[in-house]
């Protein structure tokens, strides 16, 4: 079948650097979903479709409905994520509470947790990535630049989004710590409403996340927890073994205190 046969084109939904991604709807069923068309030649087309399916297992991840290939383009036909991107949310916010902030995180945390378990690096985690259901449930999207690597193998090559990226992503190795560097950077932003690494050009920037120490005298962090600041503290640390893992993260005392209890 081809995808005009099945589906109705609507608004586009947003840009990438690929591709564009449009609003559509199944001629069958009448179900909205999501569009990522992706020009032919791209070679990583396969590999993100491969990882989408093989992180199906969880809520948190953004679901691949189905595939369609014509002369131009693959299709990926997605779950609908009506709430848009975190990124955009947190620009109307400004800072977000505590409260707030580790429930998105801990949600954030799950996700990548479950990938790192099943073995992938999503290496672009940020906010334009992270999209929310009608109820505002986060959708960890966009593996276009996911890896699997096997246990204890390593990856090198620049990837992601510069303020995002972890410093041994600039200068060599790296594997899932990456990952948790740049939740890190997405956790600072939640808390006090601005990235903790910038610069006036990319060279400043890089040596920013290299070297920069975090000022937790600064005024913006006087209303932030001490709890918040040393979970902050584990996860942006330059020494990828001393940084803490997503199931660490999951059981710090900040998200013990900060999440609501499900049970
Ligand atoms: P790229 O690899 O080009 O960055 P993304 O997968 O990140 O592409 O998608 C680009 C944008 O399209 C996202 O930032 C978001 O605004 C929108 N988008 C992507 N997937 C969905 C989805 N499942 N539901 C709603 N919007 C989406
Ligand atoms: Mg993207
Ligand atoms: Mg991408």
């Amino acid at each position: 079948n081809k995808i005009e046969d099945d589906y109705v084109m609507g608004e586009a939904l947003g840009k990438g650097k690929f591709g564009s991604v449009f609003l559509c709807r199944s001629k069958v069923t009448g179900v909205e979903f999501a569009c990522k068309t992706l020009p032919k030649g791209e070679e990583t087309v396969h590999k993100e479709v491969e990882i989408m399916q093989h992180l199906s297992g969880h809520p948190g991840v953004v679901t691949l409905h189905s595939v369609y290939e014509d002369a131009e383009s693959f299709h990926l036909i997605m779950e609908l994520c009506s709430g848009g991107r975190l990124i955009d949310e947190m620009t109307k916010e400004g800072r977000y509470s505590e409260h707030k902030s580790a429930n998105i995180f801990k949600d954030l945390m799950l996700v990548i947790q479950y990938c790192h378990d099943m073995g992938v690096v999503h290496r672009d985690i940020k906010p334009e990535n992270i999209l929310l259901t009608a109820s505002g449930k986060i959708k960890l999207a966009d593996f276009g630049l996911a890896m699997r690597i096997a246990n204890g193998q390593s990856l090198s090559g620049l990837a992601g989004s510069p303020a995002y990226v972890a410093p041994e992503v600039l200068t060599g190795d790296y594997g899932q710590k990456a990952d948790i560097w740049s939740a890190g950077v997405l956790l600072h932003a939640l808390l006090v409403g601005v990235l903790p690494f910038q610069g006036d050009s990319l060279d400043a920037l890089f040596e920013a996340i290299k070297s920069m120490q975090l000022d937790f005298h600064s005024e913006k962090w006087q209303s932030v927890s001490k709890l918040a600041r040393d979970l902050l503290e584990r996860i942006l640390t330059r020494d990828v073994a001393a940084r803490i893992t997503a199931e660490e993260v999951l059981s710090h005392p900040w998200m013990m205190f900060y999440t609501e209890r499900t049970l």
